[in-house]
């Protein structure tokens, strides 16, 4: 074992405590993950999945180790979700990571979340230079790499349409996370009830959709609902895709977040995407949702170009925008 580059990675955003050990050649050695149970009528209490977070830290790295079959000393790096995200969830797996890092002189690393989404599922997709299509709890986004860094084609001007799709499931009764309990009531319906629509060149706004679907609540069947949610928020996405498609003439779409398990999704994208002959890949469904190997997989592109941060920088920022961030690996 000694020689070999070993990374692990921690994922805290939100609702996942995510605990991963990759090696250099993309093996996933463990990946290892704990969600916070939220209550029905409730979201994500950021406290909450704190507490949740902090209970389960421990015994997943010590779990991970297990699986991976290797001992703290033999890390080459930690690396951890950095933002961004909710501020006491990152807190704790900051403060892991800083612990591991001191405790076994380990160098520590800082990782966008949303860079992870992207750059494993470009690894698993097996794509070179697709726009992504970004879509999950915390980000709505339309993004290419240019120059540097992964530039934002298209975006939510107000709400993701995870949250979008979390906050209606939540007022209808629905559990947490909404996303696949709305989708399977809309495979009932055909039946469309005229709901706002709102693309703004590139980018797409979700709120008021949300205020209106909520409104009718009372007066339709949840299944007609849902299909009606799922036909309109996906087809202003559709729409601002595929500008950002015509405009940059990229010949693949890499689709990730937790919202790209939605078959209805893929179906649109792709459909659109044919028209223009290019291809849609799906990342598997397994790393579409928050993990620790998005995290450990940017971890080794950083070990790799040797961008350690000293342990009293690595903080959390709970506001970071993905074209902020350089990408040396992709230069
Ligand atoms: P993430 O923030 O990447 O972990 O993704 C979580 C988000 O993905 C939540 O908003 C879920 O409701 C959503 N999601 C998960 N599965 C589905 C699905 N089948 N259809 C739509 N949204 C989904
Ligand atoms: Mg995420």
């Amino acid at each position: 074992m000694s020689g070999k580059t070993l990374i692990l990675g921690i994922e805290s955003t939100a609702h996942t405590f995510g605990v991963a050990i990759i090696d250099e050649n993309f093996t996933v050695l463990a990946d290892e993950r704990s969600t916070l149970d939220v209550p029905l009528g409730s979201g994500i209490h950021p406290q909450k999945a704190a507490e949740h977070h902090a209970q389960n830290a421990c015994r997943l790295i010590t779990s991970a180790l297990k699986k991976a079959n290797i001992s703290p000393d033999k890390l080459s790096g930690i690396a951890y979700s950095a933002g961004p995200g909710l501020g006491p969830a990152l807190r704790v797996g900051a403060t892991t990571a800083r612990a591991l890092s001191l405790l076994f002189k380990k160098p520590i690393y800082a990782i966008h979340h949303a860079i992870g989404h992207i750059e494993l599922a470009i690894k698993l997709t097996k794509s070179t230079d697709p726009l992504v299509v970004l879509v999950s709890g915390g980000h709505t986004a339309i993004t290419a790499f240019s120059d540097g860094k992964w530039r934002i084609y298209g975006e939510t001007l107000d709400i993701t349409l995870g949250n979008l799709i979390d906050q209606f499931a939540r007022e209808l009764g629905l559990p947490f996370p909404g996303g696949p309990h709305v989708e399977s009531l809309a495979k009932k319906s055909q039946n469309y009830i005229p709901l706002p629509y709102t693309v703004k060149g590139n980018n797409v706004m979700y709120s008021g959709l949300l205020t209106h679907v909520i409104s009718l609540a009372s007066k339709h069947k949840l299944e007609d609902l849902c299909y009606s949610l799922q036909e309109t928020a996906f087809s202003m996405l559709v729409e601002a895709v595929e500008r950002a498609l015509v405009q940059l003439d990229k010949k693949e779409i890499v689709l990730t977040g937790g919202v790209a398990s939605n078959s209805r999704l893929q179906e649109m994208l792709s459909q659109m995407a044919e028209i223009h002959g290019v291809k849609v890949l799906v990342s598997p469904k397994k790393y579409n949702p928050d993990n620790g190997v998005q995290i450990a997989i940017v971890g080794l592109y950083l070990h790799k170009h040797n961008l350690s941060v000293p342990v009293e920088k690595a903080i959390v920022k709970q506001r970071w925008r993905l074209d902020e961030v350089d990408i040396p690996w992709r230069m």
